[in-house]
């Protein structure tokens, strides 16, 4: 099947095309038409299976088709991450993926200077990228608005409680608007998994591979 077939417009089957990308995963073919219509998701998937794409291709197509007020300058779409690797993995793909669309987006992780993401954010962010200790210091600093936010992703849930940060996530899932899409992605669906699904994406449909 190819990826024009589930609902994605050119820029992004072109980009696609020129990655060599030749159809999706199981993860993909289940989840992009899903993201697309705006539903929240519990997904059971392993690194590997494609999951990034899964949630990076519909979320750029929405941005991309739905106009907000102040277009380009507020935070539309955050995905946590447990690590700075991942965090910067995720955003090289969107970078890749949305090759031939005006997006920005920003990988703020900690380990760094905290200036130049402060700047970006100020300049304009369309997705951010983020580690949780990094982005809610940056929130108790003012330094990031969430205000027009559409779509909050827990990647890789399973590792974010293993490493702690489950207090971290719940206070920034408390201060994101409550009108929004959530989607959480993890290798395990565990108790535990599950309740943080329970708190920081409500109502959702699961799907595994
Ligand atoms: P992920 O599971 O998101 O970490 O992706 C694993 C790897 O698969 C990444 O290197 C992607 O670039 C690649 N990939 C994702 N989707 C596809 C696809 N439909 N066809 C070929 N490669 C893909």
């Amino acid at each position: 099947m190819p990826f024009s077939k589930l609902g994605l417009h050119a820029p992004l089957v072109q980009a696609l095309n020129e990655l060599n990308y030749q159809q999706p995963t199981p993860i993909q073919a289940k989840a992009i038409p899903l993201v697309l219509n705006g539903k929240n998701l519990i997904a059971a998937a392993q690194t590997g299976t494609g999951k990034t794409a899964s949630f990076v291709l519909p979320i750029l197509q929405n941005i991309t088709q739905q106009t907000t007020p102040l277009r380009g300058k507020r935070v539309r779409a955050l995905v946590l991450t447990p690590t700075r690797e991942l965090a910067q993995q995720v955003e090289q793909s969107i970078q890749d993926y949305a090759k031939h669309l005006e997006i920005s987006s920003l990988a703020m992780v900690g380990g760094v200077d905290s200036e130049p993401q402060k700047q970006a954010l100020i300049y304009g962010v369309d997705i951010l990228v983020a580690t949780p200790g990094r982005l809610l210091d940056m929130m108790y600093q003012r330094a990031v608005n969430f205000d027009q936010l559409d779509t909050l992703v827990l990647d890789e849930a399973d590792r974010m409680l293993d490493m702690g940060f489950i207090d971290d996530i719940t206070k920034i899932v408390d201060r994101l608007p409550e009108q929004r899409q959530s989607l959480l992605f993890s290798a395990t669906l565990s108790k535990q998994v599950k309740q943080l699904a329970q708190t920081s994406i409500g109502e959702a449909l699961e799907i595994s591979l």
